[in-house]
């Protein structure tokens, strides 16, 4: 049985008590009135009906009076839990996030709470009364509306609004009845735009990846067809394509190595190993073991350190992992001959890492998507040089999960700048 009903049950029952009170009473005391002789030898000028008549008067106005404080108990004890429920229903509609509306049955708008008007994009209580299509206008919307109308089921429906900037919503639209009018429908609005990106993102990588993964894979298949056609017979084009099969399929296992890597950060499943980490000390033990490759590169290393430590939380693997990065892209993009300078900057409570190249240089408005996955700005030429166009996604993501930042400074034909901004360690 529903609360309500029984709390009007309740003060039925107890008005029927009242008056069964009330009744019982009166007919006691006319009982005692005719039958008994009250107070014997209590005569005076009035005589004691006169007092009995006075006495059942006060005793049912008290139980009148008392009867009556009970139901204004009660009817208040209502009135105070009709408005607790009314306010607490209030508090729901303004607070919540998804956007709620009611239309009467002729598509006018009742009522709608501040997450509709924001969702819509519309002013404060500017829409009561309007048409519903005047506000969404779109043909699923309108179909879902009559719908909903027809059938009295629930409909769900995503429309994309434009204005003032790219919106998508899934509304969720049901009937209700109300007493003493036709009813209409309620309109629940999700703003679902974040979600609809998210999975753009994820189809674009997908499709990325297996466009990455094609590219080696068909030189692999192609090259190995050609050398069962009998390219193998010859000798010199055979070690020529079976070179090429090798360098594919090392390209093939870094790219799936990023990517696994990449998962693992993006998914902070990357156990950081945190510590404290002096950048100086790391620049000097890393960049030893890059002389060779320098060398042959034709290149030449600058290191400009501070005189005193800078000591950043974090994990050493993981922070000697960025600076390997950001020095074989300088040492990709650089022609024989350039200089690559590496810099170790204290800040107040800062320390920046930079690793500045004379290299080709990055046009402006590439800059801001380097750090994205798979971005290249030559795509070709990048590929060519082994590159898996993930590493500067990784060098990002492992700066961040250090609580740190990624920029980058270029100026095309003279060279490049890639810092990393981390956190000093608080003495
Ligand atoms: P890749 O593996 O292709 O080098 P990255 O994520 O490391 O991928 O870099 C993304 C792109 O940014 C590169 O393909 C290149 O076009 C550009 N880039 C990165 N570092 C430099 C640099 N020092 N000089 C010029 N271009 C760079």
């Amino acid at each position: 049985m529903r609360p309500g009903l029984n709390r009007f049950l309740a003060i039925n029952c107890l008005l029927a008590v009242t008056v069964f009170a009330f009744s019982f009473a009166g007919l006691t005391l006319l009982f005692i009135m005719g039958s008994v002789d009250f107070l014997p030898g209590f005569e005076t000028a009035l005589g004691h009906r006169f007092w009995l008549k006075l006495m059942l008067a006060l005793g049912l106005a008290i139980l009148s009076a008392f009867a009556i404080s009970q139901i204004q108990q009660v009817w208040r004890g209502e009135l105070d839990k009709a408005y607790a429920a009314k306010s607490r229903f209030e508090a729901v509609l303004e607070h919540i996030v998804s956007g709620v509306m009611l239309i009467d049955t002729k598509r006018r708008v009742l009522f709608l709470n501040p997450a509709a008007e924001r969702l819509l994009n519309l002013p404060a209580g500017s829409v009561v009364g309007r048409d519903i299509s005047e506000i969404i206008c779109t043909d699923d919307f309108a179909a879902a509306i009559t719908a909903a109308l027809q059938t009295g089921e629930l409909q769900e429906v995503e429309s994309t609004l434009f204005c003032p900037e790219k919106k998508n919503l899934r509304s969720y639209i049901s009937s209700f009845v109300e007493r003493g009018s036709a009813g209409g429908l309620v309109i629940v609005f999700h703003d679902i735009t974040e979600l609809k990106r998210l999975e753009q993102m994820r189809t674009e990588f997908v499709a990325s990846v297996s466009h990455e993964l094609r590219t080696p894979l068909t030189a692999v298949r192609g090259f190995t067809e050609t050398l069962l056609e009998g390219a193998m017979m010859d000798q010199a084009k055979a070690e020529h394509f079976l070179k090429i099969i090798a360098d594919e399929t090392r390209r093939l296992s870094a790219l799936i190595d990023d990517l696994m890597d990449l998962s693992r950060l993006e998914l902070k499943r990357a156990n950081l190993n945190v510590g404290p980490v002096d950048l100086t000390h790391l620049v000097t033990e890393t960049l030893v073991g890059l002389k060779p490759r320098l060398d042959k590169a034709g290149l030449v290393l600058v290191v400009d350190l501070p005189e005193a430590t800078a000591q950043v939380s974090g994990d050493r693997d993981r922070l000697r992992q960025v600076l390997l990065n950001l020095v074989d892209n300088a040492i990709k993009y650089t022609p024989s001959g350039g200089k690559i300078t590496v810099r170790v900057i204290r800040l107040t409570e800062k320390a920046r890492l930079e690793v500045t190249d004379t290299g080709r240089g990055i046009p402006t408005q590439e800059l801001a998507r380097i750090f994205e996955r798979f971005y290249r700005v030559d795509k070709a030429r990048t590929r060519s040089q082994g590159g898996t166009g993930l590493g500067l996604a990784i060098v990002k993501h492992i700066v961040e999960l250090h609580g740190g930042h990624v920029g980058a400074q270029s100026e095309p034909g003279k060279g490049t700048t890639i810092s990393v901004t981390l956190p000093l360690v608080k003495r």
